[in-house]
């Protein structure tokens, strides 16, 4: 059977969620950190060119360095050795005749005197068969001493570096004695001491430079630590430095200790080698103009992330918040002037856009509240009044207004909001101030007017004027307009005030159709008297009113006498004009308080509030005398002329119900046409008044045409 590993299946999947959240997470930063990245980025990315340029120089240097001074090295030691073989060979010669004369003493002497001339660890001396004396410092040295032995050991083929006793190394040059078998030799110590002397010659502080000697890849001497790595005599050098060939030009730079070096190594003959290396690290070439460079970089990074700040990031965090503003309805907040750039221009568009935006909703709202206001069942001026403090909040002007001028149905009025306005409204119609203009403004729009400081609107401290005339048809039923002292009406405010004018326009026209309605429906067309309905309605108040005041009310039923008659001989449409002419003796004879009606064709009814039977019946004969002293003129040559019969009732006197008060004045009519006319009958009378003599309607020649 089978085994399925289920381990690996969920590691690429995690892998792709987190390098998709990669960009999220990026694209969450800010904007100046972005920049800066990228920025910090581009300049790592730019550096490295020159920094590899540079290390590459470095290296290319150090090798070069290294070559040199390997050569020199090498040259310096050949050069000594070459002093050495002189100074060996000058000894031999002043050694020969203290050999040949077995002159001991003569030879240690001279030995001695060899011996200090040079540095103290030289040793000199003399080996073969006539004598083996040597010499070192001051002192002479035993012959048994077991470094003379090993320098003096086999001179024949030896110069150069050679191998002491204990490890020592030594540069060795070696003469005959002339005339002799013997040979003088010269042994000069290569240890610290001796190249840390070359060290010395080749290297500075600013160009350092270490040297040591090997053979094969073990170190035998050494000046100084190599690269900081102290090296101890007898140690191996890295496999990497010993890879280095003996040869000129095959300087190489390698591993030495964990840090790089150029290398070089020169061979000093009978396999030993000087190993010359120069730091790669340490070799300033590039690395001062590099750092420079990355200085300017940091310094044009922080200048550029700085302007990014000030110039784009922080005028694009503040339109942010009015922009941010605009869904929580804020559309107050104005957009800050930023600099004149492109986020400039921006936020100047933006701003423009928010105060339209704000206007715009603004009107949106009044109007909406307009309508409101106009369509509630309050009264209409106070409805007005509301609209003019909708209309100033939503403009912020410093005030709002509204004249309406006299019409059939309502009284002319002013209203306002912000600054009050107490002028008359029909007399600032017809003047030539903002008002009167727009009233007489035959366009469709609202006008702004600036108020002369004479005229009635410039003495109530307004500047500058929105109007617009409340127009319904040819008919200007008014002005509406917003006053501000700075001007500056803007586009919706001219449009909100025509629009507002048109809503205002439409409420004040149906008020006045609502009022002639109401009006038509209570008023008889041909008398302008109130109709049947209208007195019956009318009774029933005055009765209830006059019940509850505890006053008298009385009632009297007029009938015109013989009309019939009128119409047969001067035709309906006379009729009509002495019915319409009663109608007006009618009003004249009663007071304002009292209400005249036509009841029905010829027949009309008084109804007197506070008056009693007797007050009563005089009103009614001076109705009788009016209606008797009439004519209606009908052509040139004639008039007519009526009387009237009157029955009258009062409350409480003859009863207390409407409906009888007028059963009991009818019957008191009735007394008075069967009494014979042209006369006046209160309820209760017993007897008829005296007729008047003239009791019917008939023609009269007209004074005039007598
Ligand atoms: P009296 O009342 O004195 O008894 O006589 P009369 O002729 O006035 O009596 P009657 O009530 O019979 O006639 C009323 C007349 O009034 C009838 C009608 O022709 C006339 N009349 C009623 N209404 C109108 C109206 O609106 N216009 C005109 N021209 N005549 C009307
Ligand atoms: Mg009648
Ligand atoms: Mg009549």
């Amino acid at each position: 059977m089978r085994s399925f590993s289920s381990t690996p299946a969920t590691t690429p999947w995690r892998r792709s969620a987190r390098l998709r959240r990669i960009p999220l997470a990026w694209s969450r930063l800010g904007f100046s950190v972005k920049l800066a990245a990228i920025i910090a980025v581009a300049g790592v990315l730019i550096a490295i060119i020159p920094l590899s340029l540079a290390s590459r120089d470095n290296r290319i240097q150090s090798t070069l360095r290294a070559a040199d001074k390997a050569g020199i090295v090498a040259n310096l030691i050949a050069g000594q050795q070459a002093s050495l073989g002189s100074f060996a060979q000058g000894m031999s010669e002043e050694l020969a005749a203290p050999l040949s004369a077995a002159d001991d003493t003569t030879l240690k002497a001279t030995l001695v005197r060899y011996s200090q001339v040079n540095s103290a660890s030289d040793v000199v001396g003399v080996t073969g068969p006539l004598a083996a004396v040597a010499a070192r410092g001051a002192s002479v040295v035993a012959a048994n001493d077991p470094l003379v032995v090993a320098l003096s050991g086999d001179l024949g083929g030896r110069a150069g570096v050679v191998e002491g006793s204990a490890h020592t190394l030594w540069l060795l040059a070696v003469a005959t004695v002339a005339g002799t078998h013997e040979r003088a030799f010269i042994a000069r110590p290569v240890d610290g001491a001796f190249l840390r002397a070359l060290d010395g010659t080749i290297a500075t502080t600013a160009d350092p430079a270490r040297i040591a000697v090997l053979r094969g890849d073990t170190i035998v001497a050494a000046g100084s630590a190599i690269l900081d790595q102290s090296l101890a005599i007898g140690t191996g050098v890295s496999v990497a430095v010993s890879a280095v060939p003996a040869a000129d030009g095959s300087a190489a730079v390698v591993d030495v200790g964990g840090r790089e070096a150029g290398v070089d190594v020169r061979s000093l003959g009978s396999g030993f080698a000087v190993l010359v290396s120069t730091p790669v690290s340490e070799v300033s070439t590039l690395w001062q103009p590099l750092v420079i460079l990355l200085g300017l970089i940091v310094v044009a990074m922080a200048l550029i992330v700085l302007v990014v700040q000030t110039d784009l990031q922080r005028p694009l965090r503040r339109l942010d918040r009015a922009v941010a503003a605009l869904p929580r309805e804020e559309y107050d907040i104005p957009v800050p002037r930023v600099a004149n750039d492109e986020i400039g221009r921006l936020a100047s568009s933006f701003e423009e856009m928010r105060r339209q935006l704000r206007a715009t909703i603004r009107a949106t709202r009044a109007r909406a509240a307009i309508a409101t206001e106009l369509n509630s069942p309050q009264q209409l001026p106070a409805a007005l009044r509301e609209v003019c403090t909708q209309l100033q909040a939503s403009s912020d002007a410093d005030s709002a207004f509204i004249v309406v001028e006299a019409s059939d149905v309502m009284e002319s009025f002013v209203v306002s909001a912000g600054s009050r306005l107490d002028v008359d409204a029909a007399a600032v119609l017809r003047e030539e101030g903002p008002l009167g203009t727009a009233h007489r403004h035959r366009g469709p729009d609202a006008l702004v007017l600036g108020a002369a400081p004479q005229s009635t609107e410039g003495r109530a401290g307004w500047r500058d004027v929105c109007v617009a005339p409340l127009r319904m048809g040819s008919d200007v039923l008014g002005v509406l307009g917003l006053t501000r002292a700075d001007g500056g009406f803007t586009a919706g405010d001219v449009s909100l005030v025509s629009t507002s004018a048109e809503q205002v326009t439409l409420a004040l026209e149906r008020q006045r159709f609502i009022a002639l309605v109401q009006r038509q429906a209570s008023i008889d067309d041909l008398t302008g008297l109130h109709n049947h309905r209208f007195l019956i309605d009318h009774l029933g108040r005055q009765v209830a009113l006059a019940e509850r005041l505890n006053t008298p009310l009385a009632l009297l039923v007029i009938d015109l006498d013989q009309f019939k008659r009128v119409n047969d001989t001067f035709g309906h449409p006379v009729g009509d004009s002495v019915l319409s002419a009663f109608a007006s003796t009618l009003t004249k004879s009663i007071r304002r308080a009292d209400l005249a009606a036509r009841y029905g064709g010829e027949e009309f009814i008084v109804i007197m509030a506070n008056t009693n039977a007797v007050d009563a019946r005089r009103v009614a004969e001076k109705i009788r005398a009016a209606a008797e002293a009439m004519t209606v003129p009908i052509d040139a040559d004639r008039s007519a002329s009526i009387t009237v019969s009157v029955g009258g009732a009062a409350y409480p006197e003859d009863t207390v119900s409407p409906a009888e008060l007028l059963a009991i004045a009818d019957s008191a009519l009735y007394d008075a046409k069967h009494g014979g006319r042209n006369r006046v009958c209160m309820a209760g009378d017993d007897d008829a008044l005296e007729a008047p003599s003239n009791v019917t309607s008939v023609v009269r020649p007209r004074r005039s045409a007598k």
